[in-house]
């Protein structure tokens, strides 16, 4: 059975091997057994039904809260050429009426149904009347009151269920995993001896950092221009900071769009479809933008502002690299952000915040502060337990600590404060420390004060970094609500008249050869970024004309494996991850066409990876040769191979592909990855 699953996945997802969990679960469900899995976002829990599907005779039933997400799911299957529906109130009467037709005609594998339809008697008769191979409940936390998203409705799934002319093979996928809620799962929806399966949060793909840039629009152009063509999502605290820099990124050329809250549901939708079909690059949005997205090419999401808690921001971040390639996640940290969430929990919080909003806003500025291994710390406050100190793909486990004395600049701030008589804000200060010529400084006359320009070689955003600094050591307090004003306390007078010093921590990025290497996502993988940019017009050309989001046609995954090996045929591109056979048949040949040409205008020798060679070996006779078969001439030169196992393998190919793909023995890959880190690493 497994075999045949394993030859389902290749023949239609075009994937050589399960992924960690896949496999286990897939196996325990083909022998029928109730199951519940909890994997993070982008572990590929669709797989986990979607292949037991194909091998069961008849017709699966997956639930879904999320009508938006039905249509991405169901266009996907049917790129892939699996019959699949949803059957949902978006649906014209002419197209509900033949959907149940055809599904009554069993034409359908997959069929998605929003919870609420299971209270449809045509549905539930509909039902009846087929051979339903599996109810898979998607989101199945939605069961839960304790979960973040509960649906009455779903706790009607039992019910349904049980009243079946015969009971199907129940299973439940979720992402969230308290006990509470998996527990209520399994009661909830009478899941029978159920096997549960928890992979555990980790996203080793997603690179996490913390910075404290002092000027964050800088930051974000000079991030931006680092990742050109790349799609990201850039989420800021509030409209209006979302306002201003949309602004800033388009007066400066760059592919973006905007979605907050304030905005009408037609500007809203529109944005949202341009940024997932890749119309334009980058989302700059609030934290309403994301819910129901599942755009898997997403590369980095950047927070311009510290989100109010860890649970958000591991939310909102991991919505990049969904396809399992290398993203970033960048927090870009400030002290006053500390100042904007209190504000918000005060306002949004029913007038009575309760401790807990308070204690979750700290552990995210300690995570901030942290010089320890971020990914560990995210992980543990989740309730798991790492293995390792570092991680080696975060920007602690990549950075020093540089420590700056900052005694002076706080003795200018300080005794700056005192001679405004202690009676203005953050912005007020800064301004007179930097000696801005403003209408409101000279009507009170404070560019005659001492303390005036005192500090204008600085930008106003360290201005202000120091400032908080000074706030949250508790030198400087801030009073108010909604003009807060800065004040001293009588600490400072230890710095102002004692001998006291003061020194801000800052991150600097570690030398390569210092970074330790124990995650292997560390390092960039290497690709033809030219060639990838034109694939990827490609691949927008073709998404269009079917109506489909580019990432539906292809992953990213798949565009950067063609862009290491180049290939020129059918029978090479049937080795790339991601393609199945339909997509094969229906669009290979544009692919093929473009990077034959590129091949050839720019002189690539295709030599580092022999791919008829291996196509041939993989194929025909399986036989796994060594790479000492290759003639002289042939042999690639010993670096470059190396390299080209590296990049396949950080592009997400297990060493068992790369060894078939390569016709060597998975000892020779893993030598090759091995001498690589060394190299890579300085060893
Ligand atoms: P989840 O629902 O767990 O968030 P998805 O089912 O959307 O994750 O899968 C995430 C991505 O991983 C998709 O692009 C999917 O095609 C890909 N994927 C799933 N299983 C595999 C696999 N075995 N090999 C390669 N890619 C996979
Ligand atoms: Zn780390």
């Amino acid at each position: 059975m497994l075999k045949k699953a394993k030859d389902l996945l290749k023949h239609y997802f075009g994937y050589d091997s399960f992924r960690h969990g896949q496999e286990e679960i897939i196996s325990h469900i083909l022998s029928k057994e109730d199951c519940l899995a909890i994997m993070p976002t982008g572990a590929g829990k669709s797989i986990c039904y979607q292949i037991p599907a194909l091998v069961f005779e008849g017709t699966t039933i997956v639930i879904s809260p999320l009508i938006s997400l039905m249509k991405d799911q169901v266009d996907s299957l049917m790129q892939n050429g699996i019959m699949a529906t949803y059957i949902n109130s978006t649906l014209s009467t002419e197209d509900y009426y033949q959907a149940m037709e055809n599904a009554r005609l069993g034409v359908y594998k997959i069929i998605y149904v929003a919870p609420e339809r299971l209270n449809s008697d045509n549905f539930v008769n509909l039902l009846n009347q087929i051979n339903i191979s599996m109810f898979a409940i998607d989101e199945a936390h939605c069961v839960s009151q304790w979960g973040h998203d509960f649906r009455p409705s779903y706790t009607e799934i039992a019910n349904i269920i049980l009243n079946l002319k015969t009971r199907p093979v129940v299973t439940a996928f979720t992402a969230t995993a308290t006990e509470i809620v998996k527990k209520d799962i399994i009661n909830l929806l009478h899941l029978n001896n159920s096997f549960t399966l928890t992979t555990g949060f980790d996203r080793p793909n997603l690179s996490f950092s913390v910075e404290i840039p002092s000027d964050k629009k800088k930051y974000v152009f000079d991030f931006l221009e680092k990742h050109p063509n790349e799609s990201g999502i850039i989420y800021c605290l509030s409209r209006k900071n979302t306002d201003s820099l949309y602004e800033a990124l388009l007066e400066n050329g760059f592919s973006v769009s905007k979605y907050h809250g304030g905005m009408s549901d037609s500007a809203r939708n529109k944005n949202q479809n341009d940024f997932i079909f890749d119309k334009t690059n980058i989302m700059v949005a609030t934290n309403a933008f994301g819910m129901g997205i599942d755009k898997s090419n997403i590369r980095f999401v950047v927070h311009y502002n510290m989100p109010k808690d860890l649970e958000s921001y591991y939310q909102e971040a991991g919505r990049s690299g969904r396809d399992g390639a290398k993203a970033e996640c960048v927090l870009l940290y400030n002290r006053s952000d500390i100042v904007s969430n209190k504000f918000l929990i005060e306002q949004t919080v029913s007038n009575n915040p309760s401790a807990i909003e308070y204690q979750k806003l700290n552990d995210i500025v300690d995570y901030c502060n942290t010089d320890k291994c971020l990914r560990k710390y995210i992980l543990e406050y989740f309730g798991e337990e790492t293995d390792y100190e570092e991680c080696g793909n975060c920007s602690n486990c990549n950075s020093e600590i540089e420590s700056t004395n900052i005694t002076i600049d706080a003795k200018k701030i300080l005794s700056c404060i005192k001679r405004m008589h202690e009676r203005f804000g953050l912005s007020m200060v800064t301004d007179v420390l930097k000696g801005a010529n403003t209408a409101k400084i000279k009507s009170f006359k404070f560019e005659q004060l001492s303390t005036y320009g005192i500090m204008s070689e600085y930008s106003k955003e360290t201005i202000k970094e120091i400032i908080s600094f000074l706030v949250s050591e508790g030198y400087i307090n801030c009073i108010g609500d909604k003009y807060p004003i800065l004040t001293l306390t009588p600490s400072c007078n230890d710095i102002l008249f004692g001998d006291e010093e003061i020194f801000i921590k800052r991150k600097i990025e570690k030398a390569k050869e210092k970074r330790s290497s124990s995650s292997n996502n560390a390092v960039n993988v290497e690709y033809n970024h030219e060639l990838f940019a034109i694939l990827s017009d490609v691949r927008r050309n073709i998404a269009q004309e079917l109506n489909v989001p580019p990432f539906i046609v292809f992953a990213d995954t798949s565009l950067i494996q063609m862009c290491i090996i180049y290939p020129t045929s059918l029978n090479e591109l049937d080795l790339i991850s991601g393609v199945g056979k339909y997509k094969a048949d229906n669009y290979g040949k544009y692919f093929i066409n473009e990077i034959q040409k590129f091949v050839k205008e720019h002189n690539i020798e295709k030599t580092s990876i022999n791919i008829e060679e291996f196509s041939k070996k993989t194929k025909a006779i399986k036989k796994v040769a060594s790479s000492s078969d290759l003639s002289n001439e042939e042999k690639p030169k010993k670096e470059d191979t190396k390299t080209t196992t590296y990049n396949l393998y950080v592009s997400g190919k297990t060493i068992q592909e790369i060894a078939n793909l390569r016709g060597v023995k998975t000892r020779t890959i893993e030598e090759h990855l091995i001498s690589c880190y060394a190299a890579r690493n300085g060893y």
